[in-house]
């Protein structure tokens, strides 16, 4: 068995799909982002560039339900058990698909791919860093105007480098507030000092990426110690030039001060990987961490119920 523990809804998009909806949808994306290696991005900027116009194709609840099953049911051909996905509310609410709408699609996938494939899925909601606080504010409200199994956390995504992260503090409030769990992207393009400032400010339950805590003993001690679990995302960092090999990847040194170390796969569309290759990636890296230990971290990491912490643990322990 295998776990996603930080996977992006609309990151999981194929080609086929891409074209299938522009077309559905009369978007429309230049033929040569379609085709390029990876939708044409070559750092940062440009990723989150190309992610907005690839990602723009999705504008139903149709279209979000199709693309949550086609990724689990790749996910069950994979040895997929669980996966967590992240999704913005308000930015499909935007263009018409109004959050109830979007957490039955969702269901539905996920009713479909536990009866059909055995895989297990939830929803994190999350804003994003770089359209601000009010935005911010404004999605923590959208996910909590609303109860749904599916629904299980809050989330924050984009650019770490935008806004400082006691802005976001408001909207977290809001989301534990109505029991949701928190996890929010830190120390991926920020030092590792950022890690313990969102654990602290935000009150987080994970961290997503976190791998830049490896540059502070300190810091790695800290997070060891309070036993937050880090969602390692390898061919994204590999992708996006945080470290030159899979060699220099300091999962490895982070499994060895004590972090909690769980997967994902971010936006395998855009990083070129999937699930398995992910657990694979993470056995090169020289990290002695065995897939049953990642599985087990993931599993008492997962934001879904105990009832389906214990199904997912029996797999593993079968
Ligand atoms: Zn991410």
């Amino acid at each position: 068995m295998l776990v996603d523990l930080h996977v992006h809804l609309r990151g999981t998009l194929l080609r086929d799909t891409v074209i299938s909806l522009a077309k559905r949808n009369n978007v429309s994306i230049p033929a040569s982002v379609i085709s390029a290696s990876r939708y044409g991005w070559h750092d940062f900027p440009s990723f989150l560039k190309s992610y907005d116009l690839i990602t723009s194709v999705v504008k139903s609840a149709n279209d979000l339900e199709q693309v949550a099953a086609s990724y689990l049911q790749r996910c069950s051909m994979l040895g997929g058990s669980y996966v967590e996905f992240m999704l913005s509310p308000p930015d499909l609410a935007r263009t018409g698909v109004p959050f109830f709408d979007q957490l039955r699609a969702l269901q539905a996938a996920a009713d479909q791919a536990s009866q059909e494939w055995g895989v297990h899925s939830r929803l994190i909601a999350t804003a994003v860093r770089h359209l601000g606080p009010s935005a911010a504010i404004e999605a923590a409200r959208m996910a909590t105007s609303m109860r749904s199994d599916i629904l299980v956390g809050f989330g924050l995504t984009g650019d770490e480098n935008q806004h400082s992260v006691g802005d976001f503090a408001e909207a977290f409030r809001i989301a534990r507030s109505e029991g949701l769990k928190a996890t929010a992207h830190a120390g991926e393009h920020c030092p590792a000092e950022t890690v313990i400032e969102a654990i602290e400010i935000l009150n987080l339950d994970r961290v997503g990426h976190g791998v830049r805590a490896a540059e502070s003993p300190n810091v790695m001690r800290q997070i060891a110690s309070a036993r937050i679990p880090l969602e390692v995302c390898l061919s994204s960092n590999l992708a996006l030039g945080l470290y030159p090999t899979i060699a220099a990847h300091p999962i490895g040194r982070l499994a060895n001060a004590g972090c909690v170390i769980a997967l994902g796969t971010d936006d395998p569309s855009f990083f070129d990987t999937d699930l398995s290759q992910e657990y694979a990636l993470a056995q090169t890296a020289g990290s002695h961490l065995s897939n049953h230990i990642i599985n087990k971290n993931a599993i008492e990491a997962a934001f879904c119920d105990e009832r389906t912490k214990a199904a997912l643990a029996a797999r593993l322990n079968k």
